[in-house]
């Protein structure tokens, strides 16, 4: 039966108790909840798992991102204390890899300490394992604010879509509120909430819309981007923000529940399936400006690896492997840049303080 796991019944009887949560009430739930939340209760990475991010496909993603940290840390005078910052770091695999390559400008790790902003206690206990052997010394938080202050070199990879949206409807009079409330046979089912979206919080282009439209925003979202670049444009540093969405704020429901590589309902199995939705990096690019820092593009993830230098990493990796190996390194490449996989649809927005020079390859 739809919604029938452990967290599916506790949220029926709350929603029974107290009234309809809203979906971003629901998707922290579903995430994040300490007993049978996704991400602490579930191993979501790997062909075992529900889905496969980009430094899972590949060594050669994390190696490229840690370049373009060594030359952020070049553009900037070379810092001698350096926030090295990674907001949710599932199995480590990124950080591990950028480490690899930042062991080759060894002022920087002599100047580095490493943040990793996660909620999960389990997947913080892989994190250590797969950072045994860091040469940086690592440092685990709940919240980028509790981050020590200072200059920061921060990347953040498939995070965003993991945080709650709040959804609305239009309807003939307001943007009305979705919410999760129970039908008449107590299953977990969308329904119209009280609150609705005041109209002067949206760009003129979106006041008016067919009614049905939906439109998602998200206020956790925002307020992680504005304290990141608020550091940024404090303390100085640059932040990478990778991920999939859209370059422009848009109408349209992106809320989706993935369960080992196939979309199910995302009622069908509270804390059971992955939740994301689309990053709106217009709105991530506003939140940025907003506290003070500058963002640029974004641009799609083919695009950007491709600038840095996939194709030969690739080549130079290829050189001295086997034919299968050869065939696996390039079909990860494909995979990672190529626009009918993630080359596009995955996008990265940097962020750097005013003055500064624009990071390749944003640069105009
Ligand atoms: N960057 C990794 C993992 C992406 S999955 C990769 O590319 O493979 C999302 C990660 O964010 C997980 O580590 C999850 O536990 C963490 N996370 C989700 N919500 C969080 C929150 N509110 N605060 C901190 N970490 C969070």
């Amino acid at each position: 039966m739809s919604g029938d796991t452990p967290l599916g019944r506790r949220l029926a009887r709350l929603i029974a108790e107290a009234g309809p949560i809203t979906v971003a009430d629901y998707m922290a739930h579903c995430l994040g909840d300490p007993e049978h939340g996704y991400y602490l209760a579930r191993e979501p990475f790997g062909p075992g798992g529900d889905f496969v991010t980009a430094p899972e496909i590949s060594q050669m993603f994390g190696e490229l991102l840690g370049a373009w940290i060594a030359e952020a840390w070049h553009a900037a005078g070379r810092p001698a204390a350096v926030r090295l910052v990674e907001i949710g770091p599932g199995r480590g695999t990124l950080a591990s890899d950028m480490l690899r390559t930042l062991r080759l400008v060894p002022e920087l790790v002599e100047a580095a300490t490493l943040h990793l902003v996660e909620t999960s206690p389990r997947l913080r206990g892989l994190q250590a394992e797969t950072l045994v052997t860091t040469p940086v010394a690592a440092h685990w938080h709940d919240r980028l604010d509790d981050v020590p202050a200072g200059f920061t070199l921060a990347v953040a990879n498939e995070f965003f879509d993991a945080l709650p949206v709040r959804q609305f409807v239009r309807t003939d009079a307001a943007w009305q509120e979705r919410v999760v409330g129970l039908d008449a046979d107590g299953r977990l089912a969308f329904g119209l909430g009280p609150g609705a979206l005041a109209t002067c919080e949206l760009p003129p282009r979106l006041r008016e819309a067919p009614a049905g439209s939906i439109l998602e925003v998200s206020p956790a979202s925002i307020a992680v981007m504005q304290t990141l670049a608020g550091r940024i444009a404090r303390d100085g540093g640059a932040a990478l923000v990778i991920d999939y969405g859209h370059a422009e704020t848009g109408l349209g429901e992106t809320l989706q529940a993935v369960a080992r590589h196939a979309y199910t309902d995302p009622l069908a199995a509270p804390g059971e399936a992955d939740l994301t939705a689309h990053v709106d990096f217009a709105a991530l690019a506003r939140a940025a400006r907003s506290a003070g820092a500058v963002a640029h593009g974004p641009i799609g993830q083919g695009a950007f690896l491709s600038a840095l230098g996939l194709a030969q990493r690739a080549a130079r990796l290829s050189r001295d492997a086997d034919a299968a190996t050869r065939a696996a390194i390039a079909a990860a490449a494909d995979r990672l840049a190529s626009t009918d996989q993630m080359g596009t649809l995955f996008k990265v927005l940097a962020v750097t303080p005013q003055g500064a020079a624009p990071p390749r390859p944003f640069a105009v």
